[in-house]
């Protein structure tokens, strides 16, 4: 019996190809049975169907708050003490907090930020040189 695919003389009641395997006896050689199957239906893709991708974690309530908190600390900066200091340092943590959070708010947050921290700088400094002028006084 000699194998249709690889030619090897085998013994006449082989069923198989001692060589490559391939089963014999007259039959056609078989297609490989495991041919990989035809992706028919394609690869299952997430399809949303109108529906909105999930929405990011957080909303722009953060970059707002902060914004104002910044607004609000530069506005009183002038004229309240110690007040300013704490609004900016909540317009500091939620810019922050809006930054990670959320893609929408984050100009927000960032202009949040950005005022709570210009509002710090003059009360630090009203604060440096108040507490300054008080130890210089003391020390008189
Ligand atoms: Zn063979």
């Amino acid at each position: 019996m000699i194998c249709t695919k690889c030619g090897h003389n085998n013994v006449a009641e082989a069923r198989f190809c001692e060589e490559c395997g391939s089963p014999l006896g007259g039959a056609a050689p078989q297609q490989p049975s495991y041919a990989p199957p035809q992706p028919s239906y394609g690869m299952p893709q997430q399809n949303f169907g109108g529906m909105q991708p999930p929405k990011p974690q957080g909303s722009p309530g953060f970059g707002i708050a902060s914004m104002v908190c910044g607004i609000v600390a530069l506005v009183t900066a002038c004229c309240i003490p110690y007040v300013p200091i704490i609004l900016a340092l909540v317009g500091v943590v939620l810019g922050g907090v809006g930054l990670r959070g959320n893609r929408r708010g984050k100009g927000m947050a960032i202009a949040g930020l950005v005022t709570s921290i210009i509002a710090l700088v003059p009360t630090v400094i009203v604060i440096a040189t108040g507490s300054a002028i008080i130890s210089g006084l003391s020390s008189l």
